[in-house]
This record gives structure tokens, sequence and C-alpha cells, in this order.
């Protein structure tokens, strides 16, 4: 394991990745990408933002 804690590099994502990726979708790749904040993440993955 490395250090990285394998989780999405997007703010307000609590998704698990794995270790080569960074980001745990496109949405939060494009997210992060244009510095947008999101209060609750919409990657759409279960266990991950409001819904
Ligand atoms: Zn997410
Ligand atoms: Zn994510």
């Amino acid at each position: 394991m490395a250090d990285d804690d394998n989780r999405c590099g997007h703010d307000g994502c609590s998704c698990a990745v794995t270790g080569d990726q960074e980001y745990c979708s496109d949405h939060c790749r494009n997210a992060a990408d244009q510095d947008i904040t999101e209060i609750s993440c919409d990657c759409g993955h279960s266990g991950c933002g409001i819904l």
C-alpha cells in the first residue's frame, strides 16, 4: 500500500479508487480540473453524495 489513502481526488467525493486511479469517475476528474466545489458529489456512485 502506498501512502495514498485511495480516495477520489475530488473534494466532496468519498469514493474509493484503485491504486492507479486519481478519480473515481470522469465527473470527478472534470470537477477537480475545473476547480468546481460541490457540496455533495454527483458522480453517481452508490454510497457517495446525498442520494
Ligand atoms: Zn463521488
Ligand atoms: Zn469521485
